[in-house]
């Protein structure tokens, strides 16, 4: 699809319905409409999904989402002042875009989206990073979402996506790793953003797998991951202690030396030692 829609351009609209930005709600907007038609791509085709996205502000992303094809948009925004602007876009897409006005940790979106599901934000940082743990940690897999396009800081970005033997690499890549692909797929300086904020982001791609990359449940894994990387520095053999009593035990059925640090184990081990403390 790919064509820019007719409404007025973002910064009129900003300036119409007073959008000053606010430090509180982590305000920094896109108002480049090929940026966020290129960043609604990143999405993957959207024509027949629904596309859930949080945040959405002065509505730069959904409109690249809408003009990209989406079947339909429910965009839930914590903030007031944006309703105006965003039921305006409601009207040149009809019946297309539902706003919900709340926080996005509070709301239960599913009740309003039907599948596929797709999930694309330009999200405060601090929300984005508990909202992806929560997407990544359903009760049941796999999750009602099919891919998630998120906007990173740099930072958060590069420890989604992060390999055993970096710093970077911790539970975050775990998590993500082990039920979905996940990919950087596009870099930002802060200039891109108005007000610019201090650093460098990046959206993050992730897919769902229709199954996890190693079987494990997903308590165990978690157990193991937190009190792993909770101590990073320490021999797995200390650092895993509170976990089993025979905790070596478990690590050498594994095939993990008991003096490696979290550090150095790849998901496959940690799924490896997560099964044998299961199986003990
Ligand atoms: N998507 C817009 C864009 O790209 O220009 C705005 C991005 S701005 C970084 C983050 C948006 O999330 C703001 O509009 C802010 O009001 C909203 N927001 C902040 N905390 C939120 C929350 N807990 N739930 C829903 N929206 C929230």
């Amino acid at each position: 699809m790919s064509q820019i829609d007719t409404l007025p351009p973002l910064r009129d609209v900003i300036a119409t319905h007073e959008l000053s930005a606010r430090k509180s709600l982590g305000q920094n907007f896109l108002l480049d409409l090929n940026l966020t038609a290129k960043i609604a791509r990143q999405a993957g085709d959207l024509t027949g999904c629904d596309v859930l996205e949080i945040g959405p502000g002065p509505g730069g992303l959904t409109r690249g989402l809408l003009s990209e094809g989406a079947r339909r948009v429910l965009a839930i925004e914590k903030d007031p002042r944006c309703l105006p602007a965003l039921n305006e876009i409601a009207q040149a897409y009809p019946d297309r875009l539902q706003v919900i006005e709340g926080d996005a940790l509070d709301i239960d979106p599913l009740v309003h989206l039907s599948p596929p599901i797709r999930v694309a934000a330009n999200l405060p940082y601090n929300v984005g990073t508990e909202l992806l743990v929560r997407w990544l940690t359903p009760k049941d897999w796999p999750p009602f979402w099919d891919s998630l396009t998120l906007m990173f800081q740099r930072e958060v970005a590069q420890r989604i996506v992060a390999q055993p033997g970096s710093k970077a690499y911790g539970r975050l890549a775990i998590l993500a790793q082990w039920r979905a692909e996940a990919e950087i797929v596009l870099s930002l300086p802060p200039g891109a953003f108005t007000p610019p904020p201090k650093v460098s982001s990046a959206v993050v791609h992730l897919k769902a797998l229709a199954e996890p990359r190693f079987p494990a449940k997903a308590a165990t894994l978690s157990r193991i991951v937190a009190a792993g990387f909770g101590q990073r520095r320490k021999m797995l053999r200390a650092s895993l202690k509170s976990v089993a009593p025979d905790i070596e035990d478990r690590m050498r059925e594994a095939g993990i030396k008991p003096t490696d640090r979290a550090e150095q184990i790849p998901l496959e081990g940690f799924c490896a030692l997560a099964r044998a403390v299961d199986a003990a």
